[in-house]
């Protein structure tokens, strides 16, 4: 049998008919053996456009992930349409693992449908047989088991292939509702059609069901080629040209193929010129239906779309080459190479078209929505790779406007540092030039702050001791209320003046929001200067001395003369001058002398009886009369001032020693007070100036916590920017891809 075939394949051109060409490389030498199935071409675009849209459904997962974690300032208003592609893709691979391509089985009841799919599938899988008529579609399909089987729209048991006639059959007493569809899955390993993801459509005759538009939509929608079993011996009926017209205006030029099916009745015709011109004419109406009426080959592709054959003869010759038996004599008629090799041609010309078409109808739409989704995720990862980088870009302008004012701040903060430590240092040695200054002055008038106090005076110590007691505590307030009059005031009020100058250089470095704290920075209650004088304890050494002195006594005139030291050396004998000894004409005299020295030392004090000693010498030299004269003067003189030592004078002299003690004591502690002072203000102003830095710390703070958000920011965004980037490019090398699968196997057309 095989050698028949290669005979019939090894023909002259010369010797095959119109539609009878084979491409050379579709016939092997004597065995099946072609270059590359045509077929190959819809699985190796099903492979390729397959690995693209996972690369595609990988990306988009990619893609929501990332968008998903985008913040708002570079979420795209499109974004949302990623989920709606994660779904379509999905579905788009679920759609192309189904895909497959399809011919459907048009034509007269026994017009040979079902024995042109057998002889196609070399093998008997289709019932057929004079007089079976069916109202059912049967597809066959490939299925990976090693058994066929069937499948029924009812249910989803599988059947055995064997039922095949009795479901089929228009006469079965099993029912199929009319137009159903039964399913018979074939080992793909048997045939290499169903290998290739060829799925066979043979439909009930067109001449016993007339739904028309229902087989077309349920059927045909998904059809790649259509082939017109027709017969040899008549021409196309008006149904059959009906069902193309209806189905040429749902699809856009079907591929339809026309066998003009048992050729092998017209070898027993002996006129053979009638026999061509019968299949001229065939030619000529087909042509003729494809061109010019359907319109959907022109008239040169429509003479390769006709092929004469004979299924019959064919599906024999294949089963016994597949059997390796001999084919039984008168099986195969006269000349049955030329309708082998038709059958031959049409299945390349079927296998190319069906190919072609099935890539071009099942892939072409896939593809284009793949790139429409691959365009837009591009344009929408290029939206947020410019948003991100346009955001990117205004936080590190901000940022850098943070670091410069930080920076400012800093600089700013330093000099007014300085500044405000000179402004309170100066500030400092004027508060203690005022205090040094009232003090002297409280100082110098505090014989009149003294005079005012006006409480009984009285000698006895303890009376005196009370009056001391509140004499110091008048001092102290007075002195304090004078220190408070001449200085407090003015200071306050250049402390406060100094602090709101610090306030206002510093509210100028800080931003709004910051200065209004400054406000409850400053010190809430008037500053107020403490001048520390304790009075009691400064003088609690004071003794007053208000014993009565006679002015001219000896002591007081020695101490008047001679300065108190002086005298004390006099009377104390403690001098370092070694004393005389009194001449001897001296010494009777004096005798008298030492006698009046002792009565006025028993009298008065050790000062006195010197004096009446020097007056006894004086006498001796003047005479007594001028002696008593004198001496009757300074006792009334004596006695004068005796008189006069009231208590009145006792006061005086107290407050005279008072206040002469209290300023030398005062004296003492002015650069301590003034000091103190200005301490008190120093410490003032730091402490002010110093919570007012702290607000400028805190702004500081503020903006290096700010510099370094920005910072975290800015890298994020330089991080989405370049993922985003990377995710464009990568949906541009996806479109590309999928320009290249277009360009591939779908640019021919
Ligand atoms: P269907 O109804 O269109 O499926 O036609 P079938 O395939 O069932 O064929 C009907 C009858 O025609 C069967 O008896 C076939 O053996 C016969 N037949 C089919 N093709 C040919 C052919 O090419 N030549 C001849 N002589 N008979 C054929």
């Amino acid at each position: 049998m095989s050698g028949k075939l290669d005979k019939a394949y090894s023909m002259d051109e010369s010797q095959r008919g119109q539609g009878d060409r084979v491409d050379q490389r579709s016939l092997g030498n004597g065995k099946h053996v072609r270059s590359q199935s045509p077929l190959k071409f819809f699985a190796e675009a099903k492979k390729s456009i397959n690995d693209v849209f996972k690369d595609i459904a990988d990306y988009v997962i990619e893609s929501q992930k990332f968008l998903k974690e985008l913040p708002e300032s570079c979420q795209c208003a499109d974004a949302k349409s990623v989920d709606e592609f994660g779904s379509m893709i999905n579905g788009i691979i679920e759609v192309l693992t189904r895909d497959h391509m399809k011919v459907v089985f048009f034509g007269r009841t026994s017009n040979g449908k079902s024995t042109t799919i057998n002889a196609m599938l070399r093998n008997k899988i289709m019932p057929s047989g004079i007089g079976h008529t069916t109202n059912c579609f049967i597809q066959v399909e490939g299925c990976e088991s090693s058994d066929g089987f069937l499948l029924t729209e009812d249910s989803d048991q599988q059947k055995s292939i064997h039922d095949i006639k009795q479901l089929a059959s228009a006469l079965s007493k099993v029912k199929l509702k009319e137009n159903s569809l039964i399913r018979i899955l074939w080992p793909k390993q048997k045939c290499k059609f169903l290998r290739e993801d060829v799925v066979f459509l043979d439909s009930p005759g067109i001449d016993v069901t007339p739904d028309l538009d229902d087989w077309i939509d349920k059927y045909c929608l998904d059809a790649d080629v259509f082939v017109l079993v027709a017969n040899a011996e008549s021409t196309l009926m008006q149904t059959e040209k009906n069902f193309f017209h209806k189905v040429s205006s749902r699809l856009s030029k079907p591929n339809i193929f026309i066998l003009q099916n048992r050729w092998d009745i017209s070898v027993g015709e002996d006129d053979l010129e009638e026999i061509e011109q019968v299949k001229e004419q065939h030619y000529q109406r087909n042509v003729e239906f494809l061109a010019d009426q359907l319109k959907v080959v022109d008239r040169q592709e429509a003479k390769n779309r006709i092929f004469f054959v004979s299924s019959k003869e064919t599906l024999i010759s294949r089963l016994h080459e597949d059997n390796k038996t001999p084919t039984p004599h008168g099986s195969l008629q006269k000349n049955y190479q030329e309708r082998a090799f038709a059958f031959a041609n049409f299945e390349t010309a079927f296998e190319v078209c069906i190919s072609k078409s099935a890539v071009r109808t099942k892939f072409e739409q896939h593809s284009q929505r793949g790139r429409n989704i691959t365009s837009s995720l591009k344009s929408i990862m290029e939206e947020t790779y410019q948003k991100s980088q346009k955001q990117g870009n205004k936080l590190q302008d901000v940022r850098g406007e943070k670091s410069s004012e930080l920076d400012f701040l800093e600089k700013q903060t330093l000099l007014l540092t300085t500044e405000m430590k000179d402004k309170i240092k100066a500030m400092v040695e004027e508060v203690d030039r005022k205090v040094s200054y009232a003090m002297n002055m409280e100082i110098n008038r505090l014989s009149v702050l003294v005079e005012e106090f006006d409480r009984p005076f009285h000698p006895d110590e303890m009376v005196l001791r009370v009056y001391k007691k509140e004499l110091h505590a008048h001092v102290e307030e007075g002195i304090k209320i004078n220190l408070t009059g001449r200085c407090t005031a003015q200071l306050v009020k250049a402390v406060q003046t100094v602090e709101l100058h610090m306030c206002d250089r510093l509210s100028a470095l800080l931003p709004d929001e910051t200065k209004q704290n400054l406000d409850n920075v400053l010190p809430k209650s008037q500053f107020e200067i403490a001048y520390r004088l304790d009075c009691r304890n400064l003088c609690a050494e004071f003794q007053e001395d208000i014993q009565f002195r006679f002015s001219f006594g000896i002591s007081a005139l020695m101490g008047r003369f001679l300065g108190p030291k002086g005298m004390r050396t006099v009377l104390t004998g403690q001098g370092n001058t070694i004393p005389r000894p009194i001449p001897a004409q001296l010494q009777d005299n004096n005798q008298i002398l030492v006698g009046v020295i002792t009565t006025f030392a028993s009298v008065s004090s050790r000062t006195t009886m010197g004096a009446l000693i020097i007056g006894g010498m004086v006498a001796k030299v003047t005479g007594w009369r001028i002696i008593a004269v004198v001496g009757a003067l300074y006792g009334l003189l004596y006695l004068y001032e005796r008189m006069t030592w009231t208590n009145k004078a006792k006061e005086r002299a107290f407050k005279k020693q008072y206040v002469d003690y209290v300023a030398s004591k005062l004296k003492l502690i002015v650069d301590l007070t003034s000091a103190n002072c200005s301490h008190q203000v120093q410490q003032e102003l730091t402490s002010t100036f110093a919570r007012l830095c702290n607000q400028v710390d805190i702004s500081k703070q503020s903006l290096e916590e700010e510099i370094n958000e920005l910072d975290r920011a800015v890298s994020q965004l330089r991080d989405i920017s370049s993922k985003g980037k990377t995710l464009r490019n990568k949906a541009d090398y996806l479109d590309k891809n999928l320009d290249s699968f277009i360009q591939k196997f779908l640019g021919a057309f």
